[in-house]
């Protein structure tokens, strides 16, 4: 049967950013409500290792970090429905009784009277079976997580954005060779970026080719190498050995139902005002991947959680609604 719930805070999402607002909310006496989605914890849960989040002198594992969040935050009195947020009617602001209104996949209803967008965002992948299998045994989308496990080693960077060669100019620091692979003869990214490329002789650029396969050996498996295909002449292939992968074409915000709703930009990501966690609509807030193409870290999604909670509270406080 479905539900009504009501809240002072309804966040959207359980990863870093959300599980942080829902701390400071709790905390604040909100009484927040959080909504999982399909993966409670985030994109966190699919990591091993994890070396750059303050507090922890040696690795840990990235669905441990998510469960300790979620303990904090249910600790603290955060109330979690697992259920994906559907429909939101934000955008001509909340009904005369203060309240937006939402709508999860379950059919229940969520009034809330303030509400943290934390949807996060999704790396693009090539779409090769051999990639999945790979996936955290030397395929990578993250540089500034993974490129650490990668010294004195030979890796690829996949794509010819500016992620692509910011990467590859990353990774400089910790490998001994940088391959580059683009599927064009150009690069889109911005000319001080393929200055700084062409000037890094760690670097070797390929153009015109397509990754074919993620080849591995071992056991268990770990990846040897690269297929790659001429994208002007398909019937000319060649092989790269490798220890590591980094796909970097691009990441997908999840903002499904908030797009139309709150300014997002042409990419879909949630537009926040400088230095705050506000959208477009007031009592509406983004924080997390969702609206940082930039960073998109751990700790800075926590950080924009932080202060979309303490921005929420002060908005009810202008209202002066009491919590
Ligand atoms: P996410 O973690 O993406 O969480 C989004 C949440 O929103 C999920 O719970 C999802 O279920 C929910 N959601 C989405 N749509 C809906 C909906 N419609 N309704 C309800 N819920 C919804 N960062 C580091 O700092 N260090 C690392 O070592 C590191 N390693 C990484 C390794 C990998 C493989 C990946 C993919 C990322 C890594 N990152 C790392 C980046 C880090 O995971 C992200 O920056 C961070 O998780 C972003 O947090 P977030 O809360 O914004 O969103
Ligand atoms: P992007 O600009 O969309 O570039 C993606 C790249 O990946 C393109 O070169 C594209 O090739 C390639 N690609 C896409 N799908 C592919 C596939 N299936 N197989 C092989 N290659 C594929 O993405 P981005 O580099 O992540 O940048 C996204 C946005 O963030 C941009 O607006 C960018 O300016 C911004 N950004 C800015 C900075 C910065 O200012 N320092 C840093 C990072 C990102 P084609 O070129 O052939 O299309």
């Amino acid at each position: 049967m479905a539900h009504t719930h009501q809240t002072d805070m309804l966040i959207v999402g359980a990863g870093p950013a959300g599980y942080t607002a829902a701390i400071y909310a709790a905390r604040a006496g909100m009484n927040p409500m959080l909504v999982t989605g399909l993966q409670p914890g985030g994109q966190l849960t699919i990591t091993d290792e994890i070396e750059n989040f303050p507090g922890f002198a040696k690795p840990i594992q990235g669905p441990w970090l998510m469960e300790q969040m979620r303990e904090q935050a249910e600790h603290v009195g955060t109330r979690l429905q697992y259920d994906i947020i559907t429909h939101a009617a934000l955008k001509d602001g909340p009904d005369e009784n203060g309240y937006f209104h939402l709508t999860g996949d379950s059919g229940d209803t969520f009034l809330a009277r303030t509400v943290v967008i934390a949807t996060g965002a999704q790396a693009k992948w090539l779409g090769l079976e051999s990639e999945k299998t790979y996936q955290g045994s030397g395929v990578s989308a993250c540089a500034t997580c993974d490129g650490f496990f990668y010294r004195g080693k030979t890796v690829a960077v996949i794509g010819g954005g500016n992620t692509a060669v910011e990467e590859a100019l990353y990774l400089t620091h910790h490998a001994e060779t940088v391959h580059l692979i683009h599927r064009r003869d150009s690069l889109k990214a911005e000319q001080i970026l393929q200055k700084r490329l062409a000037a890094n002789p760690k670097i070797k650029v390929h153009w015109n080719r397509a990754v074919r396969e993620i080849v591995g050996a071992g056991s268990p498996a770990v990846v040897t190498g690269i297929d790659l295909t001429n994208t002007q002449d398909p019937t000319q292939t060649e092989h790269l050995a490798l220890d590591g992968v980094f796909v970097a074409i691009g990441h997908s915000p999840s903002t499904g139902p908030f797009r139309n709703e709150v300014a997002c930009d042409d990419e879909g990501y949630v537009i926040t005002a400088p230095g705050t966690a506000s959208t477009s609509i007031k009592g509406v807030f983004a924080a997390g991947d969702i609206q940082d193409k930039t960073y998109r870290q751990a700790i800075t999604a926590a950080g924009t959680g932080c202060m979309a909670a303490l921005e929420a509270e002060r908005y009810l406080a202008e209202k002066n609604i009491n919590h």
